[in-house]
């Protein structure tokens, strides 16, 4: 199948070298986590998003105990394109048994991850909510381990994942320079929550990539609303929901709101949104390409803004005390 050259904006991802699509595909939704997903809306979902122009894919051996590195696999495989025409990042440490960043498992782990997903390396390994392990252990193992990855080709690059921002300072702290290429923060730069910004010019001193997930705050940001097993206080919920109903009642979606805001921050390399439909991947390169040419809507977000100053910020616990 050919592709076409759509032109949806390239950043760079800190000093790796790669360009990443400034809307990522999140792939935990193809583990089923938000509701069921056929294999068919699976793999045409990787098509249509590879079609306009995302070029980055995420996912975990947590997200659906293995089921959506197994989809992404075998929709990347339906490409049929060279293996360098997109970047794939997946995790360690995190699994539907439990947490485990032992050198031993994480070796392990990659073995396994590249198995279901039917591929020889990946771009990018990342250690999985680290706020639930020791993050001496992190410093320590579990990045030396990464590290010995990366020389075998099996990863090129290491990342580290958590909630709570001081985790990344920690261990970006404490390891060699360069031992950490990237850092992945969820629901920290959505228009409830904005707290990513404030650490951004500190990783970009480290030149440390910078990719933020959850844009639609897993889901608050949206008319259908969040899951069941979504953590966010009731208080949370029924402002995110009141916002959803307002954008509704004025013709608007909030999803694309919440897009926008997330994509105009450049020092972001990539929105990283969770998609299971190729509905959903059209709405999401729209809002973006609609960014690029018309700008974002200025008077529905400060009116979102103005509806959800209340909880601004709010966020949950995750994971276990550091001492
Ligand atoms: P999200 O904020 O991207 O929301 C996803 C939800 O919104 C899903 O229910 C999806 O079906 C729905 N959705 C997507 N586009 C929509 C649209 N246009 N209109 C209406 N609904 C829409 O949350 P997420 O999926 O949790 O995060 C995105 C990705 O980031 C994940 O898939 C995962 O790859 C990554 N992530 C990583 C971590 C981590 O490493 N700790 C944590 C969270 C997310």
């Amino acid at each position: 199948m050919a592709y076409p050259h759509p032109n949806l904006e390239l950043r760079p991802l800190g000093n790796t070298g790669l360009k990443l699509s400034c809307v990522g595909f999140g792939a935990s939704p193809l583990g089923s986590v938000f509701g069921p997903v056929s294999e068919h809306d699976a793999i045409s979902s990787v098509r249509e998003a590879f079609r306009l122009g995302i070029n980055f894919f995420d996912t975990s051996p947590y997200y659906g105990g293995t089921l959506s590195e197994k989809m992404l696999g075998q929709g990347l495989k339906a490409l049929g394109v060279p293996r360098n025409e997109y970047i794939v990042s997946t995790k360690c440490g995190r699994y539907v048994e439990g947490f485990d960043f032992s050198a031993e498992r994480v070796t392990k782990s990659i073995d396994e991850s590249l198995a279901r997903l039917q591929l020889d390396y990946v771009d990018i390994l990342q250690c999985h909510d680290i706020e639930f392990g020791s993050l001496d252990q992190i410093v320590n193992e579990t990045i030396p381990a990464l590290r010995k990855l990366k020389e075998a080709g099996k990863i090129r690059f290491i990342g580290i994942t958590g909630l709570p921002l001081g985790v990344f300072t920690y261990v970006l702290d404490r390891v060699p320079p360069g031992a950490v290429d990237v850092i992945l923060s969820y629901c920290r730069y959505s228009i409830n929550d904005s707290t990513l910004a404030d650490l951004l010019p500190y990783l970009k001193s480290k030149g440390v990539g910078v990719i933020s997930a959850s844009p639609l705050a897993m889901g608050l940001l949206t008319e259908n609303g969040p899951p069941e097993w979504h953590p966010a206080s009731p208080e949370l919920k029924s402002a995110c929901e009141a916002a959803a109903a307002f954008c509704k009642e004025k013709g608007k979606n909030i999803s694309k709101i919440a897009m926008q805001y997330s994509l105009s921050n450049k020092d972001i390399s990539s929105v990283l949104v969770g998609m299971n439909s190729v509905r959903q991947v059209e709405e999401n390169v729209s809002a973006a390409t609609e960014l690029a040419t018309f700008g974002k809507d200025q008077e529905t977000l400060s009116e979102v803004e103005a509806i959800l100053i209340p909880v601004k910020n709010q966020t949950w616990p995750s994971g276990i005390q550091q001492s």
